[in-house]
């Protein structure tokens, strides 16, 4: 039997970030030698992007790089990855954003994150695009391109029957005039209590929570839960998914590869509680390997986890 291959398509952000470790943040007017540097390709939207590619997902990549080295090195490892660029706007006056991770000794992490081209995706940018979102049958979008854009491609793909998956992230308001076009929701458990006001620390209130967001029009809503897994709500549905026992080694970038993992689960025609556990599986996955690219899993582990 062939299976047809699920369709993924992405409107979202580049991060490029430079890490630095540390012994302790310098005081002002300090330089201080630090002990580790390196450079790592993120952003939540190419983080999923790559989580979904590697699950199987044929993924379109859209969004806005600078025309410098650090955007032909997205360019590179994005096609490393199969997943489409010819979407992907270059930027001849402002470059590649760039996150500045600071690590200090006891682990403790402060970032200083510039978006630059990634808030001059334009809606017209997205338009030029449309082909890409019309065929897939997911669209995944997060919060870190400027929300008009994001709103567009959500209408796009609803006049298109693409399902609409929005990760809300970094947590901000949304207006109402967006989730309208929103299918589902997968916010983490700080971006719940910036939507809803209610706090998430326990069931009850993690239910009420998820309420509220689903009174907003979705046809579900995901929270995700760190290790506590993950609650499902529909209107007919309430479902705790638990999260699977792993060693931790960084939580980098967990929801991330959620999403790619859900998102992949919704296209390949999975019912939801299934798309769900795909989404844990490689949520789990991530925490156990450093960073945030290298830590999104293939398609066999995630099988692996899944028929454990
Ligand atoms: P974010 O990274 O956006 O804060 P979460 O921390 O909620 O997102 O993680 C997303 C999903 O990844 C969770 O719902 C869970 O399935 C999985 N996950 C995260 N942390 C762990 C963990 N410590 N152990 C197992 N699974 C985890």
């Amino acid at each position: 039997m062939s299976v047809k291959r699920p369709k993924v398509a992405v409107v979202g952000s580049f991060m490029m970030d430079l890490v630095v470790k540390a012994e302790r943040r310098p005081r002002v007017g300090e330089t201080l030698v630090g002990e580790e540097f390196g450079m790592f390709i993120g952003g939540k939207g190419t983080n999923q992007a790559i989580a979904a590619a590697r699950l199987g997902a044929e993924v379109h990549m859209i969004g806005r790089l600078g025309q410098d080295q650090f955007g032909d090195i997205f360019i590179e490892s994005l096609q490393k990855d199969n997943i489409h660029t010819d979407f992907i706007v270059r930027d001849t006056e402002v470059g590649t954003g760039v996150g500045t991770p600071v690590i200090d000794a006891d682990g403790n992490n402060s970032i200083i994150i510039i978006p630059r081209a990634n808030m001059r995706l334009t809606i017209a940018n997205v338009e030029k695009a449309a082909s890409a979102i019309a065929e897939a049958d997911v669209l995944l979008l997060q919060l870190e391109i400027p929300i008009e854009s994001s709103k567009r491609a959500a209408e796009i793909a609803r006049e298109n029957s693409t399902a609409v998956i929005l990760n809300p992230a970094p947590a901000c308001q949304i207006p109402n005039e967006f989730l309208e076009f929103v299918d589902y929701l997968t916010p983490n458990e700080i971006e719940t209590e910036m939507l809803t006001g209610v706090k998430v620390s326990d069931q009850s209130g993690t239910e009420q929570a998820a309420r509220i967001l689903l009174d907003k029009g979705m046809s579900a809503v995901v929270l995700t839960l760190g290790s506590r897994g993950t609650l499902l709500l529909t209107e007919n549905t309430t479902a705790s998914v638990p999260a699977h026992k792993v060693n931790v080694v960084d939580t980098t970038a967990a929801g991330d590869a959620f999403c790619g993992g859900f998102a992949f689960g919704l296209a390949q025609g999975q019912k939801l509680t299934e798309a769900v556990r795909c989404g844990n599986a490689a949520g789990a996955l991530a925490v156990t390997v450093m960073g945030a690219e290298p830590s999104m899993p293939t398609s066999e582990a995630v099988r692996e986890l899944l028929n454990q």
